[in-house]
């Protein structure tokens, strides 16, 4: 049967010719198609696992679109790559719903002022307080303690790194593929030996990290990690290499309740500067990824920028938009930020565009008052003063006591510093920082379960 006698509205002889015109070599596509246009038209021919299998080559074909032409695509081939990703929806058996559209929101953003409430924030001539102030305020109508109490909740986290080994040449980090380095990924066993060790500490989430490696960090690898972390009483989100929609399906069947992805700069130039060589060169698949984990059902999704590498007034307009974006296609969504700071990068890489402690404030206000309703989240990167400043003004999450190696919880070891992906700053303890923040009022969750945001 050819492309379009199917009667599926999807794959039809205008999408054959679109193809035609968009390949050289167009055979093997026009036989996914023709797989495409059957199991449309009788949905009993496939299992649900083969319609999946068959959505995610449809969605890998659209990124090969993509990333093939760095952001340049010709009238033809931006209509091709719409016209799959419907056409992957609708396979996954997905409300109908609007194409992705991120792509051309963040390049009419960047043509964009930003709104004169972020220009306030970041105006340094208003008085700092007065912006922390005004961020303050809004922190505490939007996550007041649900239960009346003057408190409000802080939720907090530890990152669990599973496995440093990592095929990219990321320019600012320490796990990049030509830095020497002890290379190890932990088993299952050695994943919940580590966790053993944060649960006595009083945690209950945790964040799976990893470096990206696709022969060694599966997305199997991944899900039997998450799902005995899961079976052990923990929440469990991830921050790993961008996954397929098919993927994040499977990773959220294992128990993923979040997915971590920060996009480091909105820039795709910039982006192709610091990310030479790897799978995260690919710009247009790292940048949907949160997308495709929202669509897949996860219903935690953190977005960051790394700052140092962009310019952050134009990294920061991007991300809004990019949070704004996903809360209107998914209402339910529990969108969180992180504003990394560059402090120590390997082989002297030196941050271009330098943040210093008051800009960072402000970034960070600014942010709250953008999206009152998101977690901000802070790492041990800072500074112990600046996160309790931070803590105090807009932050909701933040991570205590962490380490940044696989296995480092147990070793404490003298080479950790050596395997580890960026130093921690904030070198206090979980129970100190407990202690700090029960003394400045407030209320310690350890539990997802606990958090009331409203
Ligand atoms: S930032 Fe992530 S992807 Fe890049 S080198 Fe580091 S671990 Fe690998």
């Amino acid at each position: 049967m050819a492309i379009g006698e199917s009667g599926a509205g999807a794959v039809d002889c205008e999408l054959e010719e679109l193809v035609l015109r968009v390949n050289d070599h167009p055979e093997v596509r026009l036989k996914l198609l023709t797989e495409v246009s059957r199991a449309l038209e009788d949905c009993s021919r496939l299992m649900p696992a083969e319609r999946a299998t068959l959505a995610e080559k449809v969605e890998r074909w659209r990124y090969q679109l993509l990333n093939h032409n760095a952001g340049h695509l010709s009238d033809d081939q931006s209509e091709l790559t719409q016209r799959l990703d419907l056409l992957m929806n609708q396979l996954s058996g997905s409300e109908p719903r609007p194409p992705r559209s991120l792509l051309s929101i963040l390049a009419t953003t960047r043509s964009q002022p930003l709104s004169a409430e972020i220009e306030a924030c970041l105006d340094p001539r208003r008085p700092l307080q007065a912006v922390e102030a005004a961020a303050r305020v809004v922190t505490d109508r939007h996550f007041a303690a649900g239960d009346g109490s003057a408190s409000r909740p802080m939720l907090l986290y530890a990152p669990l790194y599973v496995s440093n080994h990592c095929i990219n040449h990321c320019l600012y980090c320490g796990f990049r593929y030509p830095n020497p380095m002890d290379r190890e990924q932990l088993d299952v066993a050695q994943a919940i030996a580590e966790a053993d060790v944060l649960g006595r500490r009083g945690f209950r989430h945790l964040l799976v990290v990893a470096g990206e490696y696709p022969r060694l960090i599966t997305v199997d690898y991944l899900a039997r990690v998450v799902s005995a972390l899961t079976g052990q009483g923990f929440a469990v989100a991830i921050e790993v290499a961008p996954q397929s929609t098919l993927g994040y399906s499977q990773l959220r069947a294992a128990g993923a309740v979040g997915v971590t992805l920060y996009q480091e700069t909105y820039d795709p130039e910039r982006y192709s500067i610091y990310h030479p060589k790897g799978t995260k060169a690919w710009y247009d698949w790292r940048l949907e990824g949160p997308e495709r984990a929202a669509e897949a059902g996860i219903r935690r999704i953190g977005l960051g920028i790394l700052l140092g590498l962009g310019d952050p007034r134009e990294e920061l307009g991007a991300l809004i938009a990019h949070g704004r974006y996903l809360l209107e296609r998914f209402p339910d969504l529990k969108l969180s930020f992180s504003l990394p700071r560059i402090h120590d990068a390997p082989d002297s890489f030196s941050a271009p565009h330098h943040v210093d402690d008051e800009t960072f404030i402000r970034l960070c206000c600014a942010l709250r008052l953008a999206i009152p309703c998101a977690n901000l989240v802070l790492s041990t990167r800072e500074p112990a003063h600046l996160r309790n400043r931070l803590a105090r003004t807009c932050i909701t999450q933040m991570s205590a006591g962490s380490s940044t190696s696989p296995g480092g919880y147990q070793k404490h070891d003298r080479d950790g510093a050596s395997r580890e992906q960026f130093p921690v700053v904030d070198q206090r303890s979980p129970e100190e920082v407990v202690r700090h923040l029960t003394e400045d009022g407030f209320r310690v969750v350890w539990n997802l379960s606990e958090l009331q945001a409203r």
